[in-house]
């Protein structure tokens, strides 16, 4: 007799596992179905590093990421191997590349923090010299209660926990109908049929394949995937590797010019990780930076001469981009025990503990204590193709 499941997931990345996660309390039978495994480097969840931070230009997800924050401490305090490194992020602007400092990201989200009551420290050129001599800039600005997560600590955690919460996880699984019936969801798969109370779809880029599984649902979200277009380790000389390890440096970005970088976690990642992106919907701004090497020569001269290497068996999945860029979380549109997450834009795993409850309780419940309004699946309803 297969048993029912008060709550089915659909996925296995961080949001999956977290949503598991909370929905696992005492007496909740929770399954995960997962079409690879829990840990395929070619999904999104699966790398070494993510940055962790609350310097948004839209108080809303400075506010959730803040309240998301308190989450993974909640999840640090139980396990003793450190995965959130608390180093900070630093905004940077430099004028002779971006001219009007005042207009920057760096400034800009500095405002928003300040409104928002949130730690924050500004530096001036010889400030940041004197604190952070790796880089040459006229202006940063420290978003304080930030950092880096380690995400092998992290996936080991959870799933240790979920282990312990008698979760079960299905991996190798392929959904191949989704059936309401009654108070009952029914998913027909690869391995036989799961019988679930509510099911929550957390299926990254596969989720308009999986919405397309469930009877009687004819939306599909506008996701768009998108990668960044260079991410490199710069290994810095033995003797220098100091200035660039974590609490040393932070995390940094100067996201004017499309350019982020994680500090080395030692014995954990191999050099200062840099990327490259700018965003498709986002007005370029034309600057001498234009690749992770010109923004070392302009603006990080001490990793000037740094060995660098590709940044290749991690971090190979795109971006889920919704063309509104605003996350998708909700109940889906004509089902009440059905909830979907989905449109992380390359920002979402900070989220995710704060996402992953939202997800179970609106699977359960059928509601979430969260204002998430403004990212409600039923804006899409117009643009549905059925
Ligand atoms: C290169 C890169 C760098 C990033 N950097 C940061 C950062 O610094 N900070 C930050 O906060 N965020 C960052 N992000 C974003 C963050 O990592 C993602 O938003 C987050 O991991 C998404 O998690 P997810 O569970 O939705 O997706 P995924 O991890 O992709 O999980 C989805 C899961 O669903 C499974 N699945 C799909 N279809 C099906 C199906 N039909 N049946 C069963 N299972 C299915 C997949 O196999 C997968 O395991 C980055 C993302 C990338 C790609």
């Amino acid at each position: 007799m297969t048993p029912v499941y008060d709550l089915a997931v659909i996925g296995g990345g961080v949001m999956g596992l977290f949503t598991a996660y909370y929905g696992a309390t005492p007496g909740k039978k929770v399954v995960i179905l997962e079409r690879s495994r829990v840990g395929d480097p070619q999904t999104a969840s699966f790398g070494l590093t993510r940055s962790i931070r609350n310097d948004y230009l839209d108080p809303l997800y400075a506010k959730l990421a803040f309240a998301a924050r308190q989450l993974w401490l909640e999840l640090q305090a139980q396990t003793p191997e450190r995965f959130l490194i608390e180093c900070g992020c630093l905004n940077l602007a430099k004028a002779d590349i971006t001219p009007a400092l005042e207009d920057t990201y760096a400034e800009q989200s500095h405002q928003v923090l300040t409104g928002l009551h949130l730690r924050t420290q500004s530096f001036t050129r010889q400030g940041l010299q004197s604190r952070y001599p790796q880089f040459d800039a006229d202006l940063g600005r420290l978003d304080v209660e930030a950092g880096v997560l380690y995400l092998p600590v992290i996936t080991q955690t959870l799933l240790a926990a979920l282990h312990s919460h008698g979760v079960t996880i299905e991996e190798r699984t392929i959904v191949e109908t989704i059936t309401p019936h009654g108070r009952e969801v029914r998913i027909q798969t690869n391995l036989g049929e799961r019988r679930a109370r509510s099911l929550v779809v957390a299926a990254g880029i596969g989720t308009n394949a999986v919405l397309d599984r469930i009877d009687g649902c004819a939306l599909q979200f506008p996701i768009l995937q998108d990668r960044p277009s260079q991410t490199k380790y710069f290994i810095p000389p033995d003797n220098q590797r100091d200035l660039f390890v974590a609490g040393t440096l932070p995390v940094f970005a100067y996201l004017d010019v499309g350019v982020y970088g994680h500090p080395i976690l030692e014995g954990r990642t191999p050099g200062v990780k840099i990327g490259y992106y700018n965003p498709p919907d986002v007005q370029r701004i034309k600057t001498r930076i234009a690749s992770v090497e010109a923004f070392v020569e302009e603006c990080m001269p001490a990793l000037r001469g740094a060995r660098s290497v590709d940044v290749k068996e991690v971090d190979q999945c795109s971006y889920d981009l919704i063309s509104d860029d605003n996350f998708i979380l909700g109940l889906l549109p004509g089902f009440q025990n059905i909830a979907v997450g989905v449109g992380w834009r390359g920002t979402g795993y900070k989220f995710a503990p704060l996402i992953g409850r939202t997800l179970a309780e609106l699977a359960l419940k059928g509601r979430s204590e969260h204002a998430i309004n403004r990212f409600s699946p039923a804006r899409f309803v117009s643009a549905d193709v059925g």
